[in-house]
């Protein structure tokens, strides 16, 4: 279970986020759309930590993010900690960003066996079987340069399965691919979906944020203007915001 509650974060004098709430039930498909500059990204990257909130609180499964409660104490979280609680939540990028020195196998395959003190051959055998899950075991001992980009971004999901994370946060994963390797990502994003992984995704991919949410969450200027079932929010939504945006990009 994902709660994040009242959350707000200031980049200067700019309040990027304002108080954004939002729960994402286990195995539950959150989708994020919105306007560019709207927060989405910022709020993906609260979620695991890469910024940190200046109000309100995220949790997962009960544990806040970024804290860790000792006796009857807050103590905040740093470095080598973070780095620990990071694994429990996954995240893939637009740009894919392996590691371009190890091949798909080992990208897949590192984090287990640094972060979380798996046998080398046990990490091995369990990156193979998620390279097969994303169509990719024959291409186990290529490099990411000698990878298609939707090959690669599949890769990159590999890797953040490999750790177990209890969530897996999408930041606009086909933005960089070509029109013709697009699906090919999102299927693999579907599968994720159905086998019942905890996801949130920021998309421009409305058929598929159709496809796949549970609950569409709409964002603009650093609020969730509306959210609710793909139905509700392409079909008949309420605020006049929405119902623009979706005027331009439908
Ligand atoms: P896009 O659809 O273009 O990816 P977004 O909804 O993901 O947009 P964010 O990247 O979260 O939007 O950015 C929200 C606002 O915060 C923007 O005005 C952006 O310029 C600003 N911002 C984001 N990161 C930083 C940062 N590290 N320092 C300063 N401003 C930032
Ligand atoms: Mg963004």
């Amino acid at each position: 279970l994902v709660e994040i509650t009242k959350v707000r974060k200031s980049f200067g004098a700019t309040e990027v986020l304002k108080g954004v709430s939002l729960t994402v039930e286990p195995g539950g498909v959150a989708v994020i759309v919105g306007p560019s500059g709207s927060g989405k990204s910022t709020l993906l990257r609260t979620i695991n930590h890469l910024e940190k909130v200046d109000g309100g609180f995220i949790s997962i499964d009960g544990n806040l993010v970024g804290y860790e409660v000792r006796g009857n104490r807050l103590h905040e979280l740093r470095g080598k900690e973070i780095l620990k609680q990071r694994t429990e939540i996954g995240m893939v990028f637009q740009n894919f960003n392996l590691f371009p020195h190890l091949t798909a196998l080992e990208n897949v395959s590192e984090a287990p066996v640094v972060a979380q003190g798996r046998s080398k051959d046990e990490a091995r055998r369990r990156g193979l079987e998620l390279l097969d899950r994303v169509g990719l075991k024959d291409r186990a001992d290529a490099y990411p340069r000698q990878l298609s980009g939707g090959q690669q971004q599949r890769v990159a999901i590999a890797r953040a399965l490999a750790l177990d994370p209890k969530i897996l946060l999408f930041d606009e994963p086909t933005s960089a691919l070509d029109p013709e390797l697009v699906n090919e990502v999102l299927d693999v994003i579907r599968e994720l979906a159905k086998s019942g992984t905890t996801l949130i995704i920021v998309t421009h991919e409305m058929g598929f944020a159709r496809d796949v949410a549970d609950t569409v969450v709409f964002m603009d200027q650093g609020q969730i203007v509306e959210q609710g079932s793909p139905e509700h929010i392409f079909t008949n939504p309420q605020e006049p915001r929405t119902r623009s945006f979706f005027s331009k990009v439908l």
